[in-house]
């Protein structure tokens, strides 16, 4: 905060207040509000009936329960006073931002991912195995689909989606975030929703999943992968397709090392399909950061010229899209490490045909 010449830090629904005190806030039109000034205590207004959920953790805030006739943001104003700039969690609802900024005028308000943006970027070692956790469990699910014990032929895309779903569940997560499976010609579409398309023999489907799994002090943290298996042997121009995204994930992951341009990255797997001539069917940035969220710092694009750091997560999640055809799209999670790029995901990289 004194880096960034914020004076108070006010976070509410969203990540980042699990990510700091390891509560989430209920996302109602009760407020729920950490607030932390540059200096001194820190302290979550908390309707009184979300109150018992909280852990209190004197060391960090404390609690300013609110009763059901009182003006939460009145509370949240007085604690503000005459802070010059205030940071605010970018998910804050809109409704909350602006009666606070009619009771506070002679505050700038500002985003509170200036703030916690940077410091979310760079995992401590308990947040990388965190992840690793969450990764393995999806890897189980892949290897699943990829030996053949997941059925697929004559199911639904929506049907293969909810048993994906239970799975990542079963495997330990406390929720979904999402399960998209495309087949055959709807493998185009990166963000497919899965519907009532029945997967057939002979083609890809496409499945990309993950969800949170909680850790003990109360953060979750993001698995997704994405993996493309083949409903019988693949035609030889869609098994090319495919090596051309193999070689150019691989490529990405191993340009995944501290110091280099986010964008160098995204270009070391751009080059491989551009060389091939499939350049205009990657659609897409090569990845984003994950951790307490799916997408956040740093983003793995053309512009992004911040150098990796030790302790950066991020997805290398090339595609080849063709419309109307097919499409395949490969993802790991990638850590940056002293020692050069950790990938979390194992499963098969190779496009696996399955009997099933
Ligand atoms: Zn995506
Ligand atoms: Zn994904
Ligand atoms: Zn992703």
């Amino acid at each position: 905060m004194d880096a960034q010449g914020v004076d108070v830090l006010l976070l509410s629904v969203g990540a980042d207040l699990p990510w700091l005190i390891g509560y989430e806030a209920m996302p109602l039109e009760r407020l729920t509000m950490l607030v932390v000034p540059r200096e001194g205590d820190a302290t979550l207004v908390v309707p009184r009936l979300e109150a018992p959920r909280v852990t209190e953790r004197g060391d960090l805030f404390r609690l300013l329960p609110w009763g059901e006739t009182e003006d939460p943001l009145d509370l949240v104003a007085s604690l503000v006073g005459a802070a010059p700039v205030a940071a605010i969690g970018d998910r804050t609802w809109a409704q909350f931002l602006v009666d606070l900024m009619a009771r506070t005028p002679g505050t700038t308000f500002r985003r509170g991912s200036e703030v916690t943006g940077p410091l979310r970027a760079v995992k401590d070692a308990a947040e990388v195995e965190a992840l690793a956790r969450a990764s393995a469990a999806v890897d189980r699910i892949a290897a699943e689909l990829q030996g053949g014990q997941i059925p697929l032929v004559g199911r639904t895309e929506a049907e293969l989606s909810a048993e994906l779903s239970r799975r990542i569940l079963a495997e330990g997560h406390h929720r979904v975030n999402f399960a998209i499976v495309a087949a055959g010609e709807n493998a185009a579409s990166p963000h497919h929703e899965a519907g009532s398309r029945v997967i057939r023999e002979g083609e890809v489907v496409l499945c990309d999943f993950g969800g949170t799994m909680l850790t003990d002090d109360g953060a979750g943290y993001c698995s997704d992968i994405t993996r493309c298996v083949h409903t019988g042997e693949p035609s030889a121009e869609f098994a090319e397709l495919y090596a051309v995204l193999h070689e150019a994930q691989a490529a990405g992951v191993a340009a995944g090392v501290v110091g280099r341009p986010a964008e160098e990255v995204d270009a070391a797997a751009r080059d491989v399909i551009a060389a091939a001539g499939m350049g205009e069917w990657f659609i897409h940035r090569t990845g984003h950061g994950i951790g307490v969220e799916e997408h956040e710092d740093p983003y793995i694009v053309s512009g992004n010229t911040e150098p990796l750091v030790a302790g950066n997560a991020f997805s290398i999640e090339p595609g080849i899209y063709v419309p109307g055809r097919w499409g395949a799209r490969l993802e790991d999670i990638v850590v940056s490490t002293p020692d050069g790029p950790r990938s979390l995901n194992e499963a098969e990289h190779a496009l696996v045909a399955v009997d099933a």
